[in-house]
């Protein structure tokens, strides 16, 4: 719902949904739904023919050498029957794989859930692979932010969504993740998606729920692509996942993404400590066991990539400090409010005949008398780390709560926040993402971690513990998407991001 009043959300029913409970409304009940699950599956695109014609011909440049045509008179073997077998490409046994990458989300997974002893699966995969001690999200930590960073490899003042919901004062339109017009306009959505990039590497991509456009401003899409939908069971999505894997060999995606929200729901609804966040957890857990077994019984785990991420973690707001913005602004502050971008913290512009630079002046003094509670920021003053000033798109003004804190105009102190919230600055321990990875990737890093340490060179970045599990040292979510392009084995595909060059070469 894009707000253009002048007046911060004051009932739960103007806050944004998902902010205060996920995406429990946006699909379901939503007049804009978008298309259903069930009649969505698209088709494998022209790609699979450009695919099929270089292969083609790479064979006859083969043949042409001489090499495949003397292992074919020798061996008697047909190499248009089983061609690939000839290029030295990975095998379960039966059929041949192209090396996959399988990325998925967990929304609202805090890194420390990890830690309560509900997520045996989980755990014992990143024994197998490897887990971060966390994963730093960009800010705002909201969902689409985070998601179309993970995607881009980019903060949100390079990537264009730089909220939920946000006025883009260039084209004078509203943002809002929960509204087709908005959400699948590719015109919002700056950067390159990985599966733009695989795409453009002649990669079959599989898009399952990714927060984020359908296409993008190229043209490019998904090779597959299954919309949004609510609570879609976790079953469905692994026979989903599942149908791709076994898909025939040119059909067959090498890129899949997939994404689940039921945590980050039950957290925004009961809060980060309550039974419904340890029920769901658990149903998670046995999700990514599922997915792994069956990826054992196709004896693909040693061709599968599997990285389990998520966008963002969770604080308790049950108790929350009010700030009361319209005691700080004065009833003129607040009328001259033109638009409010995000939730928990808040981007500012004022109309533009307000006296803006007062209205600046008394959120700043509210901010100094009480800097425990809040921080108010221009594009000039906003801290470097955010990497969130040099876009139209972020407001001129931004007012960040501390934890603990919301902001609000409600003059009865009524709470109407829900009981787990984030958007909070992007170094608090609670807004932390998880990493956890497993497949040859994993293989291979705990190999040459094991290597290092018998070789006694030093292991930075990375410490063992007692039960085995390597853990890397907390990055940032933008060094995913250089990650995959590695797996993929596209880095020279890759689009210019705002991950670490060479970040991966340690371990990879
Ligand atoms: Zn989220």
């Amino acid at each position: 719902m894009p707000k253009h009043s002048a007046t911060l959300p004051v009932t739960s029913k103007d806050l944004d949904p998902e902010e205060r409970q996920a995406l429990l409304h946006n699909a379901d009940d939503d007049a804009e739904d978008i298309a259903s699950f069930e009649s969505t599956e698209s088709q494998p695109r022209s790609s699979t023919r450009r695919r099929i014609t270089i292969t083609a011909a790479a064979f006859i440049a083969l043949l042409i050498t001489g090499t495949l045509a003397r292992t074919v008179l020798f061996s008697g073997f047909s190499p248009l029957k089983d061609p690939v077998s000839l290029l030295g490409l990975p095998s379960n046994g039966t059929e041949a794989f192209k090396r996959t990458v399988l990325i998925v989300s967990i929304d609202g997974l805090r890194a420390d859930y990890l830690d309560r002893g509900l997520t045996p699966h989980l755990l014992a995969l990143s024994k197998k692979g490897l887990r971060a001690k966390s994963m730093k999200p960009i800010f705002p930590t909201l969902t689409f932010p985070n998601h179309w960073a993970l995607m881009t490899g980019l903060h949100a003042e390079s990537h264009g969504i730089v909220a939920n919901n946000f006025w883009d004062p260039v084209e004078k339109v509203e943002f809002h993740y929960n509204q087709i017009s908005s959400a699948w306009n590719p015109a919002f959505w700056l950067g390159e998606p990985m599966w733009e990039t695989a795409e453009k590497a002649g990669i079959v991509t599989a898009n399952l729920m990714w927060p984020g456009p359908p296409k993008t401003t190229s043209g490019a899409s998904s090779t597959y692509f299954i919309p949004w939908k609510n609570k879609v069971p976790l079953k469905v999505k692994l026979d989903q996942v599942l149908q791709w894997i076994d898909l025939p060999f040119e059909k067959r995606p090498q890129l899949i993404m997939a994404y689940e929200p039921s945590l980050d729901q039950a957290g925004h609804w009961k809060g980060p400590n309550s039974k419904l966040v340890n029920d769901t957890l658990v149903k998670v857990d046995k999700f990514a066991k599922d997915l792994h077994d069956s990826l054992a019984a196709r004896n693909l785990t040693d061709i599968v990539d599997i990285v389990f991420v998520s966008d963002h973690g969770m604080t308790d707001t049950s108790h929350p400090t009010q700030v009361f913005i319209n005691e700080i602004l004065g009833y003129d502050g607040l009328k001259a409010i033109e638009h409010e971008d995000g939730w928990p913290s808040v981007g500012l512009r004022f109309h533009s005949g307000a006296n803006t630079t007062k209205h600046l002046n008394a959120l700043l003094e509210a901010s100094y008398e009480n800097p425990e509670r809040f921080a108010v920021y221009t594009h000039e003053t906003m801290p470097e780390r955010y990497h969130f000033a040099n876009h139209d798109r972020i407001a001129p003004i931004y007012v960040v709560p501390k934890i603990g804190y919301v902001l609000t105009t409600n003059p009865d102190g009524d709470d109407p926040m829900s009981k787990g919230n984030h958007g909070y600055d992007n170094e608090e321990r609670s807004m932390q993402a998880m990493f956890v990875a497993h497949g040859p990737f994993s293989t291979d890093v705990k190999a040459q971690h094991q290597n290092r340490a018998l070789s006694s060179r030093a292991t930075t970045g990375w410490h063992s513990t007692a039960d085995d599990t390597y853990v890397m040292e907390t990055f940032q979510n933008v060094e995913i998407y250089n990650l995959v392009m590695k797996l993929l084995g596209i880095s020279h595909y890759a689009a210019n991001n705002n991950g670490t060059t060479g970040f991966w070469d340690q371990y990879l």
